[in-house]
């Protein structure tokens, strides 16, 4: 008799517990605001200090390859012919197959014109489009060819780079390259 009285007490806890589950279940399902992300429709604010895509002030890069040289994986390939102080640039390249976005690459720049961006967004399906561009122009700009044929700047440079380097430039920078490279894929 006692074991009967135990399988029936058994039976109304499970059916009580669950009834308590369902009531918290019920309760959250309702009251609580949703706090799911629908992303890529929307996003969360992403923390300044995180380190997404790389941004190069060109204008500033001396062509000293210690980025490159301190990166653990070496993903940077930088290759220019050096006229003097003018750079004539073929290549400024990052591998973001191979990138573990460490930043070791960042402090040893002597003059601080590589910086990495919040952006993120990389996916592709194409891994040859993750090798990215980081130059502005290659070559000589206009006003370089005339520095080395010794004559006065053009007033207007053709293909500037805009300086400073804030968070918004280089946001919007990394958003061309990105847009560049969806029209490449095609
Ligand atoms: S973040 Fe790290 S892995 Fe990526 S390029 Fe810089 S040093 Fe190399
Ligand atoms: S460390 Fe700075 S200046 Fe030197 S090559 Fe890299 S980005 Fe250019």
């Amino acid at each position: 008799m006692g074991s009967v009285r135990e399988y029936f007490s058994n039976i109304a806890n499970g059916l009580g517990s669950t009834a308590k589950g369902m009531a918290i279940t019920l309760r959250h399902f309702t009251s609580e605001p949703i706090i799911t992300v629908q992303y890529p429709k929307e996003s969360l604010p992403i923390p300044p200090t995180y380190r997404g895509m790389h941004i190069l002030e060109q204008e500033k890069c001396i062509d000293c390859h210690l980025c490159a040289k301190a990166c653990p994986v070496d993903c940077i390939e930088i290759e220019s012919v050096k006229h003097g102080r003018v750079l004539e640039w073929k290549k400024f390249s990052i591998d973001y197959k191979k990138c573990i976005f460490c930043e070791f690459c960042i402090p040893p720049c002597p003059v601080d014109c590589i910086h990495m961006t919040t952006e993120f967004a990389l996916a592709t399906d194409n891994a040859d489009g993750m090798v990215e561009d980081m130059l502005t122009w290659t070559g000589l700009r206009p006003e370089d060819q005339a520095k080395l044929e010794g004559k006065a700047s053009p007033k207007k440079p053709a293909a500037p780079a805009p300086a400073g380097g804030g968070e918004g430039d280089a946001r919007s920078r990394v958003a061309a390259m990105l847009a560049k490279r969806k029209k490449e894929e095609g």
